[in-house]
């Protein structure tokens, strides 16, 4: 079985944590991380990912610019997005979506829904 990458960007290392623990269940997925979006951008740019998790508010550049500009490059238009928001974030959710997000999952992370979100937008390798 090939080996999946997921790049996982928050400005949270608590929530990074988190996220590539629950990652850590879906066999031969290896977790990238990047402490928000910017530099995602940079890591995005230097190699391949299978998916995209990443938060919505961060520094720099914040969730909504990541997925404008996975989107606009060919290399990234396809690549599953998975936005992590707060329960507070109801009207960004629209944007995201319309940006190009493929879903969003409410903080605090469910680790059993995750795991089963990203395996199902991972498919069969
Ligand atoms: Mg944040």
């Amino acid at each position: 079985m090939p080996q999946r990458r997921a790049l996982v960007v928050d400005d949270s290392p608590s929530i990074r944590q988190a996220v590539v623990g629950a990652l850590g269940l879906i066999p031969d997925l290896a977790c990238t991380e990047a402490g928000d979006g910017a530099e995602g951008i940079r890591v995005a740019s230097a190699a391949t990912f299978d998916i995209v998790l990443t938060d919505l508010n961060m520094p720099l550049v914040g969730g909504l610019g990541l997925v404008t500009w996975l989107r606009g490059r060919p290399q990234t238009r396809a690549v599953p997005i998975v936005v992590l928001t707060t329960v507070s974030d109801e009207e960004n959710r629209r944007r995201l979506l319309a940006a190009g997000a493929t879903a969003y999952l409410t903080k605090p992370v469910d680790a059993p829904l995750l795991v089963a979100k990203v395996t199902e937008l991972l498919g069969r390798p």
